[in-house]
């Protein structure tokens, strides 16, 4: 037995937190989890009925599942978020930092403060006050049995996202390192934390940018010539949050066609 892993892990169930799982990515992973026998959190900020369909889908297949609402860009929401996994589905084991999001296609002068405001909220402040809850339960700095983090970044972090949304693209520039740093900073306490860098996958956000189409608008310019799909995505979120993945931490899985 090597001591360095947290105790009693294989033996306890696992129970995974997604966060804007209503829909898109997110739904994906739950709907992927609930499949694969953890017991799942379906969190969303407004669309309820989203976050049913996703836990009936769970529930007849078999799977454990709860939807909760809660905006998580707000400390108080996310501690009721958390309370309430411990409460009805057990000591969490993983998190998926998934939701996010991204407003109308510009340039860069014509982002004003408030804008900046809500995109850093979404996208930088949510997963962190979630991977904070996250680690005071997980670590075994206090008490804990380990865990895995995923972060869903985007390849825009790399890329930039000129012309469209370059906040977008530095608040996710600002999840990847949030990855490094928070993955070493509990590396000896049984915490793993990755990412997923997607591309464009069909989902709903695009719509939010004001260009419902714009996966089918650049899929001839990407080097598989297509958009990735949301169950793509899942499929890598759930990997590195696996066993399989024990020995990967600090890492960023990009899920993008090869872009
Ligand atoms: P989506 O279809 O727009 O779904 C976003 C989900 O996040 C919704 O369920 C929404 O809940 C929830 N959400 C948004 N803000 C929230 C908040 N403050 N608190 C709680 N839930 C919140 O988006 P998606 O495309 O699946 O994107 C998921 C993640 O992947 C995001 O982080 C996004 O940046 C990233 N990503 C997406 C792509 C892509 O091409 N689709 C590419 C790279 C990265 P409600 O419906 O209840 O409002």
């Amino acid at each position: 037995m090597d001591s360095s892993l947290p105790p009693a892990a294989a033996d306890r169930p696992e129970v995974l937190l997604v966060t804007g799982a209503g829909r898109g990515i997110g739904a994906a992973t739950a709907l992927l989890a609930g499949r694969r026998g953890y017991r799942v959190c379906v969190n969303y900020r407004a669309d309820e009925a989203a976050a049913t369909a996703v836990v009936d889908a769970v529930r007849a297949g078999g799977g454990t599942a709860l939807a909760v609402r809660a905006d998580v860009t707000r400390t108080a929401e996310v501690e009721r978020l958390f309370a309430t996994v411990d409460a009805e589905l057990g000591p969490l084991t993983a998190l998926v930092n998934n939701a996010g999001t991204l407003e109308k296609q510009c340039r860069l002068e014509e982002i004003d403060e408030d804008r900046l405001n809500r995109i850093w909220a979404s996208n930088i402040t949510g997963p962190f006050l979630c991977a904070k809850q996250a680690v005071r339960r997980m670590s075994t700095r206090y008490g804990g049995c380990g865990g895995a983090i995923v972060n869903v970044s985007s390849a825009a972090s790399r890329l930039g996202s000129p012309n469209e949304y370059v906040d977008y693209a530095a608040a996710k520039g600002a999840v990847d390192s949030m990855t490094r740093g928070l993955a070493l900073e509990v590396a000896a306490e049984g915490i793993r934390v990755n990412a997923v860098r997607p591309g464009l996958i069909h989902t709903d956000i695009h719509a939010l940018g004001g260009e419902p189409g714009r996966v089918d608008r650049v899929a001839p310019g990407l080097p598989m010539r297509r958009g990735g799909r949301p169950e793509e995505v899942a499929e890598a979120i759930l990997y590195l949050l696996s066993p399989a993945a024990s020995y990967s931490t600090g890492t960023f899985l990009d899920v993008s066609g090869g872009r």
